[in-house]
């Protein structure tokens, strides 16, 4: 039986993966759940699963939450500091890090420091981190078990060797040519790109395949969501920039391939539902029912291939260049991106500014020569810090033109 803590437990992923939880209650038990502010849906999940301790960071929301679940088995907890706690206590096993963003990136360290089982869906923390994340899971033998469906595609794809050593696997040693790492091009693929600039945050949100939280839904537009993907491959699977290719797959059938020196070509194909992946992550090295129905090669159609146009999709761009400049460029980008996502979303910028505003403020951090090598959590937030505040500046001078 694994004790499962689900941080995020109120959003998309979180969703996903309390519909697996629910196919198997012999198998995982939900002991721990965080969420920022959602009551509603935080009382209906601990009146279902019952776990022992749910954390809400907002502090009128754990009240709230606290009233409601009077009398219950499950202890309430308030601030970002008890979902940190909570990720690293002893109650759970494994934990899932599903929280949207930079937030995620203390609470999914503290559960690598803590030797868990991390089921990761929160790429941000390792974008934002990079080494450091994974020199830390070999320190405390943490087990990184990546749940984006694409790294778990190329994970899936990869031999047992390399899967045992994520972070350091040899791929050359293994074989591999190339981890070709495939996205949909998002709701915006076909639009002439001038209409790009007027683009609304419903039109962004309505992605073609997946239904995901609505941050990825507008990195996914913008392709800053393969961006941060690219690095996030780079550090699980140890990549150099010729190992690492970016393909346009708009069908989202496959999830991602591994090209072999023989030849050969391993691609993993599903339905474009979350719930695989974290079925996959949760059972590993077993396999378990998802509720996912197998594809139906006889009704599929056509699957097409593409390069990605730099045109189109500048962050994608963007961030391909911040992966080999260093720890301080992909912080930066990852921070500068989430206000300015924020921003659009909030109807306060184009669509078109968030490449702009991201390339700013790593051009600002570069030339404030923050660029040194960044070897604490502490070092990350405080360049993280300083982006959003270029990136905020930038919104502020659009809002007054
Ligand atoms: P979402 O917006 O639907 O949910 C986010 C969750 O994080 C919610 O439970 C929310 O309460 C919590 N949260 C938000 N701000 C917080 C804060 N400051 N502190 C603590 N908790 C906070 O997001 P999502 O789509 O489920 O994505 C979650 C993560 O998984 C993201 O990193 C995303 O890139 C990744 N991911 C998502 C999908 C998908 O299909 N949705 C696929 C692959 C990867
Ligand atoms: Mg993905």
């Amino acid at each position: 039986m694994h004790r499962v803590c689900l941080l995020g437990a109120t959003g998309s992923i979180g969703a996903s993966t309390l519909a697996v939880l629910r196919e198997q209650p012999e198998r995982f038990q939900l002991s721990a759940v965080t969420a920022n502010s959602n009551v509603v849906q935080m009382q209906a999940i601990c009146q279902e699963f019952q776990p022992a301790v749910a954390v809400m960071v907002d502090e009128a929301a754990a009240k709230q939450l606290q009233q409601a679940l009077q009398g219950g088995p499950t202890e309430v907890l308030s601030g970002a500091q008890a979902v940190a706690e909570v990720a690293a206590d002893s109650n759970s096993d494994t934990v899932m890090a599903a929280i949207v963003g930079g937030a995620g990136l203390v609470p999914t360290f503290a559960a690598v420091e803590a030797g868990k089982r991390v089921l990761l869906a929160n790429k941000e923390a390792l974008v934002m981190s990079g080494q450091l994340f994974i020199d830390a899971a070999a320190a405390s033998g943490a087990q990184i078990l990546p749940v984006d469906s694409e790294h778990n595609a190329i994970f899936q794809c990869l031999p047992a060797a390399v899967q045992q050593q994520l972070g350091h696997c040899d791929l050359v040693g293994a074989g591999v040519d190339k981890i070709l790492l495939t996205g949909s091009g998002g709701p915006f693929r076909q639009l002439p790109l001038t209409e790009l600039e007027q683009q609304t945050p419903a039109a962004a949100c309505a992605h073609p395949n997946w239904d995901m939280g609505e941050k990825i839904s507008v990195d996914s537009a913008t392709m800053m969501n393969k961006g941060l993907e690219y690095i996030e491959a780079r550090w699980l699977f140890n990549c150099n920039a010729d190992q690492l290719q970016v393909v346009l797959h708009p069908q989202s059938v496959i999830h991602s391939m591994v090209s072999y020196t023989d030849g050969s070509v391993l691609a993993q194909m599903g339905q474009p539902d979350m719930r695989t992946p974290i079925a996959h992550c949760l059972s590993f090295p077993e396999r378990s029912v998802s509720g996912v129905k197998p594809l139906d090669f006889l009704s599929l159609g056509e699957l097409s291939f593409a390069a990605a146009d730099s045109a189109r999709y500048p962050c994608l761009e963007l961030a391909m260049q911040a992966c080999w400049q260093g720890q301080w460029a992909t912080t930066t980008l990852n921070a500068a991106n989430e206000i300015a996502v924020a921003a659009f979303l909030a109807g306060q910028i184009k669509f078109t500014e968030i490449a702009r505003i991201c390339a700013v403020a790593l051009d600002r951090v570069a030339q404030q020569k923050q660029t040194a090598e960044l070897n604490s959590v502490a070092a990350i937030l405080s360049v993280d810090e300083q982006a959003r505040a270029y990136a905020t500046e930038q919104i502020k001078q659009v809002e007054q033109c």
